[in-house]
């Protein structure tokens, strides 16, 4: 159990006016940990209080876990020892009796609500990204609660999210919400791991990359870990919210951490946080492929200016015209991500061939902009990108400048 009630945020302001609100549950509060059978009283006061915070005005999305962790008994599977088909067959079983609970629960409380099964490809392509944006705000329209989740069934690790701390964080981030709390099994982030003596909870934090180191650890049912979790707040501060990381296990789950009257960790947001495209373009996990870029071009990101194809130094990747791609430096920093105008074949005609202009080369009137002003976003110091595969290293990069021929 959390913390007794001690002061928290005093100068919080309790959730006055109506707001968006993403809560995010993990499986370690919706499933017993021995039994893995799903927690009705957990459920019970969650909608509970939800139900409370609708009749306030505010809008509620929950982003709920649980799925694998319900399916794990009838499929014959141990959480522990669990691959990638027995989870994706647990989720199939899980999934319904997850969504039965809320759905008997919700009837107590008037609460109607709907199931979104999403997976990475939902966020990473843009339409489709668009397209779930707009059924989720037709729900809301009707008073209906969406229960997100990673359609773990039909995903693979190439293609998945992987937990749902950062599916989360980006359905705040699509929904532009004004709170993103995280409900777990710990009141929030300590400043080293909390089994150590004198660790020390961090009730308000801006920058959440000073705590990576002591964010190692997972909790027992679930994917994600308190790493995940700082990812996730952090993507949700660059997009404006605010985010909170709470122990769920109390009465008023949700409300007790928006009034500020329990010990947690409040994630304050960026205050000049980044539009939703900037935020699409720079919190993806899939990227197509990268350029090197010149100190200068690296210079000139924070002013309003295009990747020039003379910016470049290599590149790697196959790709096509609206890709997102890495942007690195000489050192291997990524600084920037981008949407190119260009596929990675007529990239490296241009940069292999620096002296013919690129209109000869690709056969078109081209002014040879990469990636434009306007798709071009900076990585802030603060920001933390979501793990890149190994194999994008730009150390691997095979196109140096002026060294192919044309074709
Ligand atoms: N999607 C998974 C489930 O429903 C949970 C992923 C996570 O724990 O973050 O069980």
């Amino acid at each position: 159990m959390p913390a007794p009630q001690t002061a928290n945020q005093a100068s919080t302001p309790a959730p006055g006016r109506p707001g968006r609100i993403v809560v995010k549950i993990g499986s370690a509060l919706l499933a017993n940990t021995s039994r893995l059978t799903p927690r009705y009283g957990f459920i019970q006061r969650l909608l509970e209080d939800i139900a409370r915070l609708r009749s306030q005005g505010h809008d509620v999305i929950l982003c709920s876990s649980g799925a694998v962790a319900l399916g794990m008994r009838v499929v014959g599977a141990e959480p522990g020892s669990a691959g990638l088909s027995d989870k994706q067959a647990a989720a199939a079983c899980g999934m319904p009796q997850l969504l039965n609970a809320y759905k008997q629960v919700g009837y107590e409380f008037d609460l109607e609500i709907a199931q979104i099964l999403l997976t990475l490809g939902d966020f990473e392509d843009h339409r489709r990204f668009l397209n779930t944006r707009n059924t989720v705000h037709r729900l809301l329209e009707s008073r209906i609660i969406p229960i997100v989740n990673e359609n773990d069934t039909v995903t693979t690790e190439e293609i998945r999210v992987g937990d749902n701390d950062r599916l989360a964080a980006k359905i705040a981030q699509m929904v532009e919400a004004d709170h993103f709390v995280i409900l777990t099994t710990v009141d929030g982030l300590y400043d080293r791991n909390p089994s150590e003596p004198g660790a020390q909870l961090v009730e308000e934090v801006s920058d959440v990359s000073a705590y990576l180191q002591a964010a190692s650890g997972k909790t027992t049912l679930g994917t994600g870990g308190m790493l995940t979790k700082l990812q996730a707040a952090n993507m949700a501060q660059n997009a404006g919210v605010t985010a909170w990381i709470a122990h769920g296990d109390v009465d008023r789950p949700v409300s007790s951490v928006l009034s500020g009257e329990r010990r947690c960790t409040k994630c304050l947001p960026n205050p000049q946080p980044a539009s939703m495209w900037n935020s699409w373009l720079a919190d993806r996990l899939q990227m197509a492929g990268h350029l090197v870029i010149t100190d200068e071009a690296v210079a000139r990101l924070s002013g309003n200016h295009p990747i020039h194809r003379d910016d470049v130094l290599s590149m790697d990747g196959d790709y096509s015209r609206g890709d997102v791609l890495h942007i690195y430096d000489r050192e291997g920093v990524e600084r920037a991500r981008g949407l190119t105008d260009f596929t990675s074949e007529e990239t490296r005609v241009m940069i292999a061939n620096p002296d013919l202009p690129a209109d000869q080369l690709l056969g078109y009137q081209t002014h040879a902009e990469i990636i434009r002003a306007n798709n071009l976003v900076r990585l802030e110091g603060h920001h933390l990108p979501w793990d890149a595969p190994d194999d994008e290293a730009p150390q691997r990069r095979v196109v140096p400048r002026g060294g192919g021929t044309a074709g």
